[in-house]
């Protein structure tokens, strides 16, 4: 599969990997957006949100703990940091296998951009 997420989740293009076990790989962004952001993505390839099923929601639990966990390495955890998962076009979303956007060590604007 042409998938660039599926690709550095197998090894086959190289990342900054942060953590990865057998459900789920993190990886520094590659144009970051805050001093920490990190893009937490399962193994198994969900285009987007809305191709997410009943049966997911074991895999996308475990994402946001593996969010928290480098959360409190990174020490944003009490400071506070953001979680993102945007979906299709008007939200910005550009690679097609959904991904948990880990971002903080700055103060974050709302209502997001
Ligand atoms: P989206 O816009 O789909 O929510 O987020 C995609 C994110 O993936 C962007 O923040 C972008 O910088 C990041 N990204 C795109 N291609 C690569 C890549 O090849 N390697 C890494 N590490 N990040 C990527
Ligand atoms: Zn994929």
């Amino acid at each position: 599969m042409d998938c660039i997420f599926c690709k550095i989740a197998s090894g086959e293009i190289p990342a900054k990997i942060v953590y990865q076990d057998e459900k789920a790989v993190a990886f520094e962004d590659i144009n970051p957006q805050a001093p920490v952001h990190i893009l937490i993505v399962p193994r198994k390839h969900i285009p987007t949100v809305l191709e997410i099923e009943e049966g997911d929601g074991e895999l996308l639990g475990h994402l946001f703990s593996v969010a928290n966990r480098i959360a409190s390495e990174r020490e944003i955890a009490g400071r506070g940091f953001r979680l993102v998962m945007n979906c299709n076009r008007e939200a910005g979303q550009t690679v097609f296998h959904i991904h948990l956007h880990l971002l903080g060590g700055r103060t974050m604007g709302w209502p997001p951009g």
